[in-house]
């Protein structure tokens, strides 16, 4: 019992509890989602400069191909999801409403797809340097949401010591299972990613932080560590934003980053679980990063799955592939339902960052009619960053920027905690991020 009450205490100060509506996929195989005709390709997706072309319009290009590299330090590869030709290079629709440069690809429907490709020199004669500059090659971001290029937290500062390695194995956002399945299913390539990192960044140990409500995941991996490994399996309290990288580290090492401060300053570096094992599949294979692991689910879904879908495929084909959604659907989401994005039109396409696509009824989507602020303090609460939600949402109807800027509003990670708790309806959080979108843009003009 005392082992279970330590357990229990794992966690972070303020947060919230939605409900997780997790069972509709948790138990689900994953599936592999066949290939369709056409893929859109988008240059930007990931943080830092868009990737610049390599192919032409009419190439020939095979599945795993290079068509596009990294044309900065923070930028990285794409490649082909298919083979096929490539049929345009222009503006197409990007999930969240806006139009991107993007690589279109037909599929030739009589290829086999089988891929063909080489595998990176061993990881185990790289120096650090070169273990940077090879992965970016690879076009793996991290996938728990900030789609920072992989390679890039790897680039250490002079002087910077690794001590703990972090594997996110949370998982917090409702509806989405598809780190749970990789944890479950991909549990050798996991580790052996876990194998390369610890050793490239000399790490001392590492730690997989899992929700509770992955029992079987939790038990896998303990079963899997061989003994006598750095590696500890820790289970935490289910609490949301258990994944963002502060609170991590807070409840499982109870270390405070610092405004302004990388982990990787103080020794720690984490890492999605589903990034480090598709680092294993690039290091083991030579596989680039062609496929998502996406959550199709939400009550509007026919038949919720997690699958493995090829970047580029139209958000369309995939609900076509899961039944379709019901006519009742009134709003589509990619990511989780807490920070994800609705979606503008079902021809923009999977992206690297795609989690989940998510369908919701008039009942979910239904938005409450909005209060004044009663001063109850619940967002205050809420609030993982300890800022003050309700103060800045005042001050963002009223455009007050500078005063915004003086109370910390750009640590605001855009959770959505204070929205989540606030019984007034007020979209703190909406009102947030665009305050912060017109800080961004005065301070670039
Ligand atoms: S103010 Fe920002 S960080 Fe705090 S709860 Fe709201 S969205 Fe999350
Ligand atoms: S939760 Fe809503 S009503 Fe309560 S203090 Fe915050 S903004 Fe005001």
């Amino acid at each position: 019992m005392k082992a279970l009450s330590t357990l229990f205490r794992r966690s972070f100060a303020h947060g919230v509890h939605p409900n997780e509506h997790k069972t509709l996929t948790a138990d689900l195989p994953t599936q592999r989602m066949p290939f369709v005709s056409r893929y859109v390709l988008p240059l930007n997706q990931h943080l830092g400069a868009p990737a610049k072309p390599v192919v032409t319009p009419g190439q020939r290009v095979h599945r795993g191909e290079r068509i596009a590299e990294p044309a900065a330090f923070v930028s990285t590869s794409l490649h082909s999801p298919v083979t096929g030709w490539v049929r345009a290079i222009g503006r197409r629709r990007y999930p969240g409403g806006t139009f991107s440069q993007s690589i279109e690809i037909e599929a030739d429907p009589y290829a086999t797809q089988r891929l063909d490709v080489e595998r990176p020199r061993s990881w185990r004669t790289l120096s650090l340097d070169d273990f940077v500059s090879v992965l970016q090659d690879s076009g793996i971001v991290g996938l728990g949401g900030a789609s920072l290029p992989a390679h890039v937290k790897y680039s250490l500062r002079e002087g910077v010591k690794i001590k703990y390695l972090i594997a996110n194995g949370a998982e917090c956002e409702p509806y989405l299972t598809n780190d749970h399945r990789v944890m479950v299913e991909r549990t050798d390539a996991l580790l052996h990613g876990i194998e390369i990192l610890q050793s490239k960044l000399g790490a001392e140990e590492t730690i997989i932080g899992i929700e509770l409500n992955k029992p079987d995941a939790i038990e896998i991996l303990n079963r899997r560590i061989r003994p006598g490994r750095p590696i500890r399996v820790v289970p935490l309290r289910v609490k949301y934003p258990q994944g963002d990288s502060k609170m991590m580290i807070k409840s499982l090492l109870d270390i405070e980053v610092p405004a302004g401060l990388h982990a990787a300053d103080l020794g720690i570096i984490m890492n999605n679980v589903s990034t480090i094992a598709a680092i294993a599949d690039w290091f083991g294979t030579g596989m680039p990063y062609i496929d998502r692991m996406v959550t199709v689910s939400g009550p509007g879904i026919e038949r919720p799955s997690n699958l493995v879908v090829p970047l580029g495929t139209p958000v369309r084909e995939v609900l076509r592939f899961c039944g379709g959604s019901s006519d009742d659907t009134r709003e589509v989401i990619m990511g989780g339902p807490m920070m994800g994005t609705p979606i503008a039109s079902l021809d923009a396409p999977v992206i690297k960052s795609s989690s989940g696509i998510l369908a919701f009824t008039a009942t979910e989507t239904a938005r409450p009619k909005e209060y004044p602020c009663i001063r109850c303090g619940r967002c205050v609460e809420a609030c993982p960053y300890f800022l003050n939600p309700s103060r800045l949402a005042r001050l963002a109807k009223a455009r007050m920027y500078e005063e915004m800027k003086r109370i910390q509003v750009m640590e605001c990670v855009e959770c959505g905690s204070c929205t989540y708790s606030c019984p007034s309806a007020i979209p703190i959080v909406q009102l947030i991020r665009t305050a912060k979108s017109n800080i961004r843009s005065h301070k670039r003009g």
